[in-house]
């Protein structure tokens, strides 16, 4: 299949998840995963119309993205991998919406950076779902709490929860914890679901799906 053929075919299995779930067509968005590909391979799928991508690394999305955006209208870029206060300034800089803010220290950095240079990307608190020592993200019963700070301490726009559920595992009880957690905060916005279980994601409330490999191919 080519990419045109793999992206018409997320968005079509995104439409029936949708659908088997009694949503609205289109209210989950898809944040196609552009991570460890070039501005080459990338372009096929802005010219199919798709405007939202992710990407894990700060370094690697300055090198693609700020000619890419110049390119085409619209573009959001989500950055949806660690960030370190020290990449803080270039991510405020470069990113459209943040979605791995996860802890006291980054997310100062952050609001400093926001003051600093009159930006406001859109934020996600990542929460560690599955409390896995490996993985980044505040752990679930911290969740409010830090939420709570980031905005009435910080004035932080967060808008939503992000998670990456322990791989092998039945991920539908992962994301229903972080419905409930973003329901509990207020918070209306679900960033959850990648290649391997979008459709279970957008059943359990995803608003937004971050999609790979199932668009690009294998990394
Ligand atoms: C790489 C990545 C994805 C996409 O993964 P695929 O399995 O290729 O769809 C989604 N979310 C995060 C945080 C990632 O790092």
């Amino acid at each position: 299949m080519t990419v045109e053929e793999r992206l018409a075919e997320v968005r079509r299995k995104m439409a029936e998840a949708e659908h088997n779930a009694g949503r609205d067509n289109g209210s989950a968005m898809l944040v196609a995963v552009s991570k460890t590909f070039d501005a080459d391979a990338i372009r096929p799928v802005i010219a199919c119309g798709q405007r939202v991508f992710g990407e894990n690394r700060v370094q690697e999305s300055e090198a693609k993205w700020p000619g890419l955006k110049a390119e085409t209208d619209g573009i959001e870029l989500h950055l949806i991998g660690p960030l370190q206060s020290n990449k803080a300034a270039n991510a405020v800089a470069l990113f459209d919406v943040i979605e791995t803010i996860d802890r006291e220290k980054i997310a100062r950095a952050v609001a400093a950076e926001m003051k600093q240079q009159g930006r406001s990307p859109r934020l996600y608190v990542q929460v560690n779902i599955g409390m896995e020592p490996q993985k980044a993200g505040i752990e679930p019963k911290a969740t409010v709490d830090f939420v709570r700070f980031c905005r009435s301490e910080l004035d932080l726009p967060v808008e939503g929860l992000m998670c990456i559920p322990p791989a092998e595992q039945n991920p539908g009880p992962y994301f229903a914890l972080l419905a409930k957690l973003a329901e509990e905060c207020g918070l209306a916005k679900l960033s959850m679901g990648m290649s391997g279980d979008y459709e279970t994601a957008i059943a359990f409330g995803a608003t937004s799906v971050r999609v790979g490999s199932a668009i690009f191919g294998a990394r």
